[in-house]
């Protein structure tokens, strides 16, 4: 790609303000809670911890913690013991976007998710405060995270998502300008 203009929408243009775009009609993003899902009959004990799948449980001080924080089968409660297992093991009836969403958490911390749009699609986004990315979780034949940066206005590694997303995640990012 070195050499080749980069034609992506995002790249080439800056964001106008909404407001000089009155056809434009700007999605409302809500705070998007996914939750653990029911059925995973499994229990798992480590040492004194006794981490339970089935109602996405934990013995350990810090899922105590994070329950204290996130609303019951809410991702964000995972402690550690919950992430590393997910990591490290096939769990049966475990589907690709909560375990996708997980790895977030393990690798970045438990954050503010958002979805926007209905009709093409809810895309699942999150930004947290005081950060100046955007983390889009888009399946593109398998999850991926593109993270788009509002300060210099690019993608993170200078990898877009595919044009089929364009147009929804254009709405959502020009929010951040
Ligand atoms: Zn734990």
């Amino acid at each position: 790609m070195k050499g080749q203009e980069d034609k992506s929408f995002l790249s080439i243009r800056k964001f106008k303000d909404t407001r000089e775009d009155p056809g434009f009609r700007l999605p409302t993003p809500a705070v998007y809670v996914h939750r653990f899902p029911e059925g995973i009959r499994r229990k798992f004990r480590r040492g004194s911890n006794v981490t339970d799948l089935e109602d996405f449980s934990c013995t350990c001080p810090e899922w105590n913690e994070k329950a204290g924080i996130y609303e019951h089968r809410d991702i964000r409660r995972a402690c550690s013991h919950i992430l590393n297992i997910v990591e490290s093991r096939e769990i049966k009836g475990l589907d690709k976007l909560t375990a996708f969403l997980l790895e977030d958490i393990r690798k970045h911390g438990a954050g503010n998710y958002f979805s926007s749009g209905e009709s093409a699609g809810i895309i699942i986004f999150r930004t947290d405060p005081g950060s100046k990315w955007v983390s889009f979780f888009l399946l593109d034949e398998i999850w991926k995270n593109y993270s788009w940066n509002t300060e210099t206005s690019r993608w993170s590694y200078g990898i877009a998502p595919a044009k089929d997303f364009e147009e929804r995640i254009e709405g959502i990012l020009r929010q951040f300008v």
